[in-house]
């Protein structure tokens, strides 16, 4: 049961794996420092009690360059096929140690912590790793485990493995990626989502694992348009990879020796981790073929979004149609079209719909683009059920076409 597996995440493992991390005997885990090197025996020992292969150069769980270290691991897909294309699942373990001008907003020449930044993404990643050893079967593809470090400065480690590949990767090549970056702060449920534009159809298994019961997710996604070359994920979007990444947001911590562990929401980085998971195992079993890299996604922003979502006000007198809404295509997500009005009184309205909402199924059948969206409303009978997506969360409305 995939339930069994999200009940081995747990709040107090990563709280655990957090105040290790972030203790002050680290010395704020700055790429190539003793604190650095501390941290990454602690990381292979837990990846060694969890029973993990490793996935490094000669044998060993690390990745050497520059006087850093990534620490690789990998599950071992099941199917002899699909085990050749690897989901590289990634948080960076470095920080900034005691900061300077260059890398922290001060005060400098303290330890920075790091809890959220990234002690944060690791703990939620080794409880990954331990849920994904109790999947009722392994999942098809193979999953890397990485732990990056050199991220602080300048995304090092991940770019170092994208250009040169590790000895225990041989064999095998890089179809998705995921990155954990910061987790510990979730506030009012709200989890950001970067990268669900560089494939298609990223969003909706996003989504979908975030709504099935047994997941216990339940969160509300904020899905972020905007690239930056600020965390692992970019390197991989540069390489054409298609990538998600996962992240609770910035603040006034951020960057500063402040970011301590008491700070951290230890109990929101269950979901974040579970959803994950459930993201993950998903793209990992799924028989189809990874979708491909979508360029567009490089020239799209949050003011591209806005633009598309923004909602068209009622006023300018033009035909409501039947159900009383207007929706606009999204070429990104051609099967999720965007409720962009609501007529007033309308069935749509009475029902609850709202602009924004994407419209996923009409009556339990899923929507495969624009056009199949508005034949099936012209079909539907005197009332229809409609699933939209909102924030994260599924909805089902049932619009009727009576008078009230
Ligand atoms: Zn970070």
């Amino acid at each position: 049961m995939m339930s069994a597996a999200h009940a081995t995440i747990r709040a107090s493992d990563a709280g655990r794996h957090v105040g290790v991390l972030a203790d002050d005997s680290f010395e704020g885990r700055e790429g190539g420092s003793r604190g650095g090197r501390a941290a990454a025996t602690y990381i292979v020992e837990q990846l060694t009690k969890l029973g993990i292969p490793p996935a490094g150069d000669s044998g060993t769980y690390y990745q050497p360059f520059g006087g850093m270290r990534n620490i690789l691991a990998l599950i071992d897909g099941s199917d002899p096929e699909l085990a050749k294309e690897v989901i590289v699942v990634g948080a960076h373990y470095d920080h900034v140690g005691y900061g300077n001008a260059d890398n922290s907003y001060g005060p400098f020449g303290y330890v920075h912590n790091g809890a959220d930044d990234n002690a944060s993404g690791v703990a939620g990643l080794l409880e990954m790793v331990e849920a994904i050893g109790h999947l009722p079967e392994r999942p098809r593809r193979s999953i890397l485990i990485a732990f990056w470090d050199g991220e602080e400065k300048g995304l090092l480690g991940s770019y170092h493995f994208l250009r040169v590949a590790p000895q225990g990767m041989a064999g095998r090549r890089v179809v998705l990626s995921v990155n954990l970056d910061m987790i510990g702060r979730l506030r009012g449920n709200r989890l950001e989502v970067y990268g669900s534009r560089t494939a298609h159809g990223l969003r909706e298994i996003v989504v979908q694992a975030n709504n099935r019961p047994s997941h216990a997710a339940g969160l509300d996604l904020s899905f972020v348009w905007d690239i930056e070359e600020d965390s692992d994920h970019y390197p991989f979007i540069a390489a054409r990879i298609p990538t998600v990444m996962f992240h609770t947001g910035l603040h006034d911590h951020y960057h500063r020796p402040s970011d301590d562990v008491h700070l951290v929401n230890l109990p929101g980085i269950e979901p974040v981790a579970r959803l994950a998971l459930g993201f993950v195992a998903a793209v990992a079993n799924d028989p189809a073929s990874i979708p491909p890299f979508r360029g567009e996604c490089r020239t799209e922003s949050n003011t591209t979004r806005n633009r598309l979502e923004a909602a068209i006000p009622d006023t300018d007198g033009s035909p409501r149609g039947r159900w009383g809404i207007g929706t606009r295509n999204d070429s990104g997500e051609p099967d999720a079209p965007v409720i962009i009005r609501v007529w007033r009184d309308s069935p749509a309205n009475r029902a609850g719909m709202m602009p924004g909402d994407r419209i996923m199924a009409i009556d339990d059948a899923r929507i495969s683009s624009h056009a199949d969206m508005l034949e099936r409303l012209k079909a539907a009978g005197t009332t229809t059920v409609i699933d939209v997506e909102r924030r994260g969360h599924v909805t089902r409305l049932e619009l009727s076409d009576t008078a009230p």
